[in-house]
């Protein structure tokens, strides 16, 4: 097997050109019989590693997929590609088990995703066995470790795949998998010296911007307005956070719904569908929602809380922009939170070496927040990925810290908290620093120290941002044991006492909540822009449409990038049609004419409006040309030559479009040039021809005769 037929079938089946980082590397590894283990972040493309293969080889490829709602997702997707696949879990009666079976036995299907229950069960084995199988895929392999947070016990069962069908290749796939967990894959599943395919976990696709948790509400509809039309999760720690998030949303006009464990099995379904089918754009989720959630379009991920874990984090926000195309994953954090967690950490009956394990994790997550480092460079790090320079795309590389000489500021902040006797936690302080007349103050006589008010030159943000960096050099410690109270270290006598000078990022407007996230600067756009807006606007409207009608989601009818290239190519015929990333022979045929009707409506519609619109010149001269117009009409109103308009017809027809021709060349005529052509080279130079054939034919003939030539498939490949 190799691997120019993987690419034939990548275009024919999916519409792709290229090969993904890894994925050709792995598929020939499977092609070669071989077993697999592939770790790849979310989005890089793991699906294809098993499939392609599954469509090019004899018989039928068994997945095994944990998760019920994704196996129909997958299956959905594959039959709009015009793929055989079936599923079979406990969602389907006996009868449909039977047909699906049967279709089986009949050597219909090409892949077959099945739950780990079903397929390690007894009634199964003979079924199994009956089949001519060409490979298993275990996704989700993580889920068979016991280390991991998806542990199923079934999966530990799955070994019995390589002691049953020792020559049938394996391949084990994962988004999340430590060293530990990815030895627990290789042993459980009893592989025999696997390929192992590491591909970098970088999302670069994917924004990261950090914020204060200061007025959140408020930055999050800045956000929203910013992001029009955007379909998103915004993950919130509580159930009750999730209802009262969403209902602040819709009351602001942002149509959104929320689900958590505690939402009704039908009422989380339908929620989950209505934002899988675009009918829903914005969902306030905890954790519970996500998983089995394949939709390719979600365009930001939203943490409402500060996560437990950079795990969790990199995970969460990588269901943003599986698509590729530029999303964003916008972070809030306070202190708040991060207390909470603790108390919740400490409350729990966990051992203390887990405890401590999670308190490190949890202490990780939040110098990530705060520290102003690339936020890529150290997620990835935290991963053992090393990242070098600066990503570009996160808030720290697009906003570079500026620092000054914070020495007195650090001295004035760590002076108020020894005069109160290490007795105030972080909003009393900087009330204390800004001179504040909160009860407390006045109780505690607080406002009698020397410090009272000698902070006035920083906001109340500046001061949580600059105390926030004290802690992070380690001037200033929480002491979570005593009522989170703020204690001096030793590090922070020598700032205090010893004048040792501090460096500090300094307090940027920008990085005060909402002033960032205001209304950006309104700059005119150009004719162009709009049209593009327009037009990829319409497409979005019509791939809804047709959704509907065929019962699929709309990201599974086209992407966002194939919309995307539909628009900045506008394909105006069949083969350029397929030329668009995405559009398989299938979606061709089902969808395409819809598509080219809707792009050709649009060129029409702009042109007669006095629009210029660029690249669809060819089409509105075959369009006049179609509405009865002569050629000399077309270059008279066009106020081009005769010979540009014949020329405009000719790339119209090599396009696809079909016309008589006779009327410019004749059957023999036609024959006879292009009898010649072999001894010419492409592109085809009019006059040499001409020259060839000693002025016997006009420029015309020749053009046409090559126009034919070049689609039809006399040309040589
Ligand atoms: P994963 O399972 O790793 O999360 P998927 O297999 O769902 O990722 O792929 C993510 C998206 O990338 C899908 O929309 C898929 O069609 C697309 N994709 C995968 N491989 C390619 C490729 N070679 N070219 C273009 N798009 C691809
Ligand atoms: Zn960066």
């Amino acid at each position: 097997m190799n691997l120019t037929l993987a690419t034939t079938a990548l275009k024919k089946y999916f519409g792709y050109d290229q090969f993904r980082p890894l994925q050709a590397e792995i598929i020939q590894n499977v092609f070669n019989g071989k077993d697999t283990l592939v770790l790849m972040p979310t989005g890089g493309g793991k699906s294809l590693c098993y499939q392609i293969p599954a469509i090019t080889m004899e018989g039928v490829a068994v997945v095994v997929s944990p998760l019920i709602a994704l196996m129909k997702d997958q299956v959905e997707g594959l039959s709009a590609n015009g793929i055989p696949a079936a599923f079979i879990n406990s969602s389907l009666n006996s009868d449909q088990q039977r047909k699906v079976e049967n279709a089986l036995l009949a050597g219909y299907v090409k892949l077959l995703y099945v739950s780990p229950e079903k397929l390690v069960s007894q009634g199964f084995q003979p079924l199994l066995k009956r089949l001519k199988i060409t490979l298993f895929a275990i996704d989700e392999a993580h889920c068979i470790s016991s280390w991991g947070h998806d542990f199923r016990p079934e999966y530990t069962q799955l070994k019995f795949l390589k002691a049953q069908f020792p020559g049938i290749p394996l391949i084990a796939l994962t988004a999340t998998a430590d060293k530990l967990t990815r030895k627990d894959i290789v042993n459980q599943l009893g592989l025999e010296e696997p390929a192992v395919f590491i591909a970098s976990f970088d999302r670069p696709n994917i924004s990261l911007t950090v914020r204060s948790g200061q007025k959140r509400f408020e930055q999050i509809i800045s956000f929203l307005k910013q992001h029009p039309n955007q379909s998103g999760i915004i993950y919130c720690l509580s159930r009750k956070g999730c209802e009262s998030l969403s209902e602040k949303l819709n009351e602001k006009g942002f149509k959104s719904d929320f689900y958590h464990a505690e939402v009704p099995p039908a009422k989380r379904s339908k929620v989950q569908d209505d934002f899988i089918n675009d009918r829903t754009p914005i969902i306030c989720a905890t954790i519970a929602f996500g998983m089995g959630i394949d939709k390719s379009n979600v365009r930001f991920v939203i943490h409402y809380n500060l996560p437990k874990n950079l795990e969790g984090y990199y995970q969460e926000i990588g269901r943003a922009g599986r698509d590729g195309l530029a999303s964003d994953a916008l972070l809030f954090f306070s202190y708040g939170d991060l207390i909470s967690y603790r108390e919740m950490f400490e409350q729990s009956d966990a051992s203390t070496e887990q405890k401590d394990l999670k308190i490190a994790k949890l202490e990780r997550m939040f110098q990530f927040a705060e520290a102003p480092v690339c936020r890529r460079k150290t997620v990835l790090n935290y991963f053992g990925e090393p990242y070098d320079g600066q990503c570009g795309n996160c808030d720290v590389c697009k906003n570079p810290p500026k620092h000054f000489d914070g020495t007195i500021a650090a001295q004035k902040a760590l002076s108020a908290i020894s005069r109160t006797g290490q007795r105030v936690g972080m909003s009393l302080l900087v009330d204390i620093l800004r001179g504040s007349n909160r009860r407390e103050i006045l109780e505690h006589k607080y406002h009698l120290i020397k410090t009272y008010g000698a902070g006035k030159e920083f906001g109340y943000d500046d001061w949580l941002f600059l105390i926030s960096q004290m802690m992070h050099i380690g001037l200033i410690e929480i002491a979570y044991d005593d009522h989170n109270c703020l204690r001096v270290t030793d590090a922070g006598q020598k700032v205090l006492f010893d004048g040792k000078q501090v460096s500090l990022a300094m307090p940027e407007p920008k990085t005060r909540p909402g002033d960032k996230m205001a209304a950006p600067k309104v700059v005119e756009k150009s004719k162009t822009q709009l049209q593009r807006e327009e037009l990829l606007s319409r497409l979005h409207l019509l791939r809804r449409d047709l959704a509907v009608q065929h019962g699929i989601p709309p990201y599974t009818l086209f992407s966002d990038v194939t919309l995307q290239q539909m628009t900045d190519a506008r394909p105006l015929s069949d083969a350029e049609m397929l030329g668009i990333e995405g559009v398989s022979e299938r979606k061709l045929q089902l969808y395409g004419d819809a598509f080219l009707q809707e792009i050709r409506q649009f060129v029409l519609e702009k042109t007669q409006a006095g629009e210029r619109i660029i690249g669809s010149t060819h089409y509105i001269s075959y369009h006049m040309y179609q509405t009865g117009k002569s050629i000399p009409v077309i270059a008279e109103e066009r106020g081009f030559s005769t010979l540009t308009i014949m020329n405009h017809l000719a790339t119209m027809y090599e396009r696809g479009e079909l016309f008589d021709i006779s009327a410019w060349v004749s059957p023999e005529t036609c024959d006879l040039i292009q009898g010649a052509l072999p001894l010419f080279e492409e592109p085809y130079q009019l006059k040499p021809i001409f020259e060839h054939f000693s002025e016997r034919f006009n420029f015309d003939e020749i053009r046409w005769a090559i126009a034919d030539y070049r689609k039809s498939d006399k040309k040589p490949a």
